[in-house]
């Protein structure tokens, strides 16, 4: 309440919280008055919606407990590590996630396996199914891409995460993949998300274009929520009104997200950028910001690629890559499985 609120004011607070179905327990301290309350999701939205802040004597209202309750930081002494085909994901590692954005042959995923696992990846990505934004665009191979996936892992020995697009395909991916990844586009397909919760495999949830932290964190819920905590969340960079570069990367969500939730945090610079020569510098920002890891996109031909081309890393750019990766986590304490090829 505020300073100067007064008895009948603070009577109609408690009587307007009850009349919605919610408690409230009133502490009257020298300074101000505070109201306390507490009632079930519905009846705390029906108080925000009703506009309790518009009462008089009503100086400020607030959420001390979050609407997630299985991903948030409360009850939880320590951030979880999550394990992906044994490779550790969490607040004591760097974990380095490469590999080309889509699958497009069998030798273009080696060779890129091969370059991502050089410069210190210890977990491979790729995308079989591709969620476009033209329908004329490359779709992606579909379970030829995941059989792809599964051979180069077991070639080069990089365990997989891979993108499925449609709740039907969660039972084929996780025949493969050792991590799901749920893309930006899809963070708020439910039923998707609800299918990858119960398909005991870790999610990589992807933040959507425009989605706000709590959005993104009740998502995830829907994964917790079948039973699933191995999830990873993903920075990619939201909307933004700069043409220039593709997505703007909120490195504030990196610091954020560890504080409001106890799940792993990482960051894809490379569809933050949609540019190559700004994927080392997000990464270093990502590592900085204290980011459980990074996923970029790697390819041997970046010029022919049919996905993403021009933020693939490769040469020059991916061996500065893989010198950050080597040396920056170990300045913020981590341990990381990265290193230079001799
Ligand atoms: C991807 O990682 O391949 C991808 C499509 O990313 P996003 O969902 O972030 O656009
Ligand atoms: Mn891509």
């Amino acid at each position: 309440m505020a300073p100067g609120a007064s008895d009948a004011d603070l009577h109609a607070v408690v009587a307007h919280i009850e009349a919605s179905g919610g408690q409230a327990f009133v502490s009257r301290g020298v300074m101000r008055t505070i109201v306390g309350v507490v009632g079930s999701e519905e009846v705390l939205e029906s108080l925000d919606a009703e506009g309790l802040r518009g009462l008089s004597g009503v100086a400020e209202t607030m959420r001390i407990t979050a609407p997630y309750k299985l991903v948030s930081a409360q009850n939880h002494a320590r951030r979880t590590t999550i394990r992906v085909g044994g490779v550790p994901i969490g607040p004591d590692t760097f974990t380095l996630i490469a590999g080309p954005c889509a699958v497009e042959t069998a030798e273009q995923t080696l060779a890129a396996a091969q370059l991502a696992k050089r410069a210190g990846a210890t977990l491979l990505r790729g995308g079989a199914y591709k969620p476009r934004t033209s329908p004329y665009a490359f779709q992606g191979l579909g379970l030829d891409g995941l059989r792809i996936l599964a051979e180069v892992r077991d070639e080069v020995q990089l365990p997989f995460v891979t993108e499925v697009v449609d709740a039907g395909d969660v039972d084929s991916v996780v025949q493969y993949a050792d991590m799901l990844q749920i893309g930006t586009r899809n963070m708020q397909n439910f039923s998707l998300l609800q299918a990858a919760g119960a398909s005991g495999k870790p999610v990589m949830l992807k933040r959507g274009l425009t989605a706000t932290y709590e959005e993104w964190l009740m998502a995830a819920e829907y994964i917790a929520q079948r039973g699933n905590l191995d999830i990873v969340l993903c920075e990619r960079g939201i909307r933004s009104f700069e043409p220039s570069i593709r997505n703007m990367l909120d490195v504030s969500a990196v610091a954020i997200m560890q504080r409001q939730s106890h799940l792993p945090v990482i960051v894809d610079p490379s569809h933050a950028a949609g540019r190559r020569d700004l994927v080392v510098p997000l990464a270093r920002a990502g590592i900085a910001a204290g980011a459980d890891g990074i996923m970029v996109d790697v390819h041997a031909h970046p010029e022919s690629a049919l996905v993403d081309g021009a933020q693939a890393l490769s040469g020059a750019t991916l061996e500065e890559l893989a010198v950050a990766v080597a040396t920056l986590p170990a300045l913020l304490g981590r341990t990381s499985a990265a290193h230079l090829a001799g």
